[in-house]
């Protein structure tokens, strides 16, 4: 039986993909920092799930924990995810997203054991893009912290993948959501926003430009990816998106619609949530994880909507 580790299975793609490797048959380990409170979603999951004591940035911790666990595969899932995080210092997002990959790997290399290790990259690193679709070519240019944060995990990744002939996999991940998505990303909001205008609990979608374009897929498709990139024959870079484009215009109006309303009524510009005008459009080409792995998305954007309503509903 393969034995996976992942970090940050309490989020959105650690709990896909432990969903999707306990139903392959692995034996699923975890590290989690909130060990006792694991979200409800892994409520079905949690007795299969063998949590880890460790810390992401205490190393020594880390290596214990390789030579305990001695795992086949390590999914990286646990970082500050957000762009823009409310809550914490950029500090803290170079701490989680990029000091603890580099504990990760050296704690990988320390420990001796034989591994293959998935980094999740972000589209985010290709910054002010000039040219669209991007792909695993297209040169980064980060313009927040986050986004150089996970620049910098990934050139450490690749750095232990060359210099210490690690079998490193890294995925370059678009936008992706699921009703597991943190509450401040921006499907969940006017998805969650507009129900409760439907309910007449509030009246107003608060929200910058609606003129800006976003890739999206659906976390438990792209959990899927992760691991077949891990399977491949050889490390390598692949870009995991949808390969297609819609304004936030329209995903607003699509929710809006599923619901019976029109949303021109209910949004409000609102100058805190507004971002730098995009310069180019952030879009993924898929024809390399296509054509290697075989692997496309599954879910279409409207069916995750309905998915991300539903899920909203029955919370009610
Ligand atoms: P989530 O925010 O849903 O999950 C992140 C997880 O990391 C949470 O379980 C969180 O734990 C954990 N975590 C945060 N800080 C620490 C810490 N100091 N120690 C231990 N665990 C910690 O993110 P996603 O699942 O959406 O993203 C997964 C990966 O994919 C991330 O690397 C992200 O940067 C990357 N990515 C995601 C994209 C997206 O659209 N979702 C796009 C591009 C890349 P807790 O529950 O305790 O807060």
């Amino acid at each position: 039986m393969k034995r996976a580790l992942i970090t940050g299975i309490a989020g959105q793609d650690g709990s896909y993909l432990a969903e999707f490797l306990l139903k392959k048959g692995y034996q699923v380990y975890a590290i989690d920092r909130k060990r006792d409170v694991l979200p409800p979603y892994l409520e079905a999951i949690k007795n299969k799930i063998t949590l880890v004591q460790a810390d992401l940035l205490d190393m020594q911790t880390l290596v214990t924990c390789m030579r305990e666990v001695k795992p086949d595969e390590i999914y990286n899932l646990a970082a500050q995810s957000l762009v823009q995080d409310p809550r914490n210092p950029p500090s803290y997002t170079f701490q989680v997203n990029t000091i603890a990959v580099y504990n990760l790997l050296e704690a990988v290399r320390v420990s001796g054991i034989t591994t293959r290790f998935f980094q999740p990259s972000s589209s985010a690193m290709y910054g002010d893009v000039t040219t669209s679709p991007q792909n695993e070519k297209t040169p980064f240019n980060p313009k927040t912290p986050y986004a150089i944060s996970k620049l910098a995990a990934h050139e450490l990744t690749e750095f232990y993948r060359d210099r210490y002939t690690m079998f490193c996999g890294i995925g370059i991940l678009y936008n992706h959501e699921s009703p597991r998505r943190s509450p401040e990303a921006i499907m969940r909001k006017v998805v969650s926003t507009a129900v409760k205008i439907k309910h007449g609990e509030e009246n107003k979608l608060k929200m910058g430009t609606l003129d800006t374009h976003r890739d999206q897929g659906f976390a438990g498709d792209y959990a899927e990816a992760m691991w077949m990139i891990l399977q491949h024959e050889k490390p390598d870079v692949f870009v995991i998106a949808t390969g297609e484009v819609h304004s936030i215009r329209e995903l607003v109006d699509a929710v809006f619609k599923e619901l019976g309303m029109g949303y021109e009524q209910y949004y409000e510009f609102d100058e805190r949530f507004a971002r730098l005008p995009e310069k180019g459009v952030l879009v993924g080409d898929i024809s390399k994880i296509k054509m290697t792995l075989g692997w496309q998305p599954r879910t279409k954007f409207k069916e995750l909507i309905k998915m991300m309503i539903e899920s909203e509903n029955s919370k009610r």
